[in-house]
């Protein structure tokens, strides 16, 4: 032990940074209600508002709240700086915004969270930015398609529901000798899981409302990375208005401080569950990083520290056999949302990949058997009691 500034673990920072007390010393982050902020005088209010003078303006631009979970989860994540949004898609829409124009290209998976995949194609590709989706477990693929005007590779890892991983070294490989950015959407690891920004990645991005709050309550999202990057997104968010509100912060703050144990425990649970699914005589298929039955497992080992907490299985049969095991639960939310202390299962095929032919859902892999459970804090035998009233019935 020294007397220099220590190096505190991730489970200490969860707890600790990015906590500034007020005058009355409070113990718990204090939730600053406040749309704006007053100044001594006029001098004040005009330096403040000319950035001369670091401080508060605005919350659309800065809420003390708001800054201490930024401040929070940039620690956790190993970043130099976080940018906090109203959502996981403004996040996403914010980091693209700020760094690409009318003009530029983008090479991204093409088995990303739906809403990503609709802001690129029907949104975004709108203001000119175009994009081109490619084998999300191929970088050479993601190679083939650069073209001089790519400024950005956009992944997610593992994939949902499949849970395919793209390799992020790899790519990150690809891309940095050629300036392109790398950002990667870290909503199902979180930094507890996964650390893209020590593979070589330039810009995390989070839906706060799934692990970081950890018990569905509120929406939320965040840009991590280094400060000159973020700083953009910050520019964009200041005017464009997507700002994360003090409460939800709040919130968000306490999930931060228990995501370490719920993130393992949960894992801890799937990798259970998994192994269970794998042996049921009424299961055909059982997608899960941490299985040595995973196409990528060994590049999962490397690049995560388990094989996360969501995991896919097909039931022999279609979706009838699929619907019986979902309709005879009555533990197990029935529900899209994942990342909660809930466990939850959901049909990809008639809800969340529902509106997309069935030819591009085949090619895809998402067969009509195919379920998705996002493993909660529940004892695993519980969840196992669960779907076996259902998978008997198969
Ligand atoms: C939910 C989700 C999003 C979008 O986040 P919101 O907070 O719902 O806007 C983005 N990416 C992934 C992987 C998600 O699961």
């Amino acid at each position: 032990m020294s007397d220099q500034q220590p190096v505190y673990r991730p489970e200490t920072l969860a707890v600790r940074a990015g906590q500034e007390r007020s005058q009355f010393g409070e113990h718990a982050e204090a939730l600053y209600l406040t749309s704006s902020f007053v100044f001594q005088n006029a001098a004040q209010a005009a330096r403040r508002f000319s950035g001369e003078e670091a401080g508060n303006v605005y919350a659309r631009f800065s809420n003390p709240t708001v800054t201490m979970f930024e401040e929070r989860l940039a620690a956790i994540e190993g970043a130099e700086d976080c940018v906090a949004t109203a959502s996981g898609m403004s996040a996403i829409m914010a980091a693209v915004l700020a760094h690409l124009k009318c003009g530029d290209h983008i090479v991204a998976s093409n088995s990303l969270f739906g809403a990503t995949v609709q802001l690129f194609s029907n949104i975004l590709s709108r203001t000119g930015i175009s994009t081109t989706f490619v084998s999300h477990t191929d970088p050479a693929a993601w190679e083939a398609a650069i073209r001089p005007e790519t400024k950005l590779f956009f992944l997610e890892t593992p994939s949902n529901p499949l849970t395919e991983i793209a390799d992020i070294s790899a790519l990150t490989a690809i891309a940095r000798p050629r300036g392109i950015l790398v950002a990667v959407d870290n909503c199902f690891c979180t930094p507890i899981l996964q650390r893209p920004l020590e593979l070589g990645a330039d810009l995390v991005i989070h839906s706060a409302t799934k692990y970081l709050d950890g018990q569905g309550r509120v929406l939320g999202g965040a840009v991590c990375g280094a400060r000159k990057l973020t700083e953009e997104v910050f520019k964009y968010l200041r005017t464009a208005g997507p700002t994360l509100s003090a409460f939800n912060a709040w919130v968000l703050l306490k999930g931060l401080e228990t995501l370490k144990i719920r993130v393992e425990a949960q894992a801890a649970n799937a990798a259970r569950l998994a192994a269970w699914l794998e042996a049921h005589p009424r299961v055909a298929r059982v997608f899960y990083p941490g299985l040595p039955s995973h196409p990528q497992y060994e590049l999962a080992q490397q690049q995560q520290k388990s094989g996360g907490a969501i995991v896919s299985f097909e039931v022999r049969g279609g979706r009838d056999q699929a619907w019986a095991v979902v309709d005879n639960c009555r533990l197990l939310s029935i529900t899209a949302n994942l990342g909660d202390t809930k466990t939850t299962i959901t049909h990809p095929a008639t809800t969340t990949h529902g509106r997309i032919t069935p030819e591009a859902r085949a090619a895809a892999g998402i067969s009509d058997g195919l379920l998705r459970i996002a493993v909660g804090l529940e004892a695993v035998e519980d969840l196992q009691d669960d779907l076996e009233r259902g998978l008997r019935l198969i």
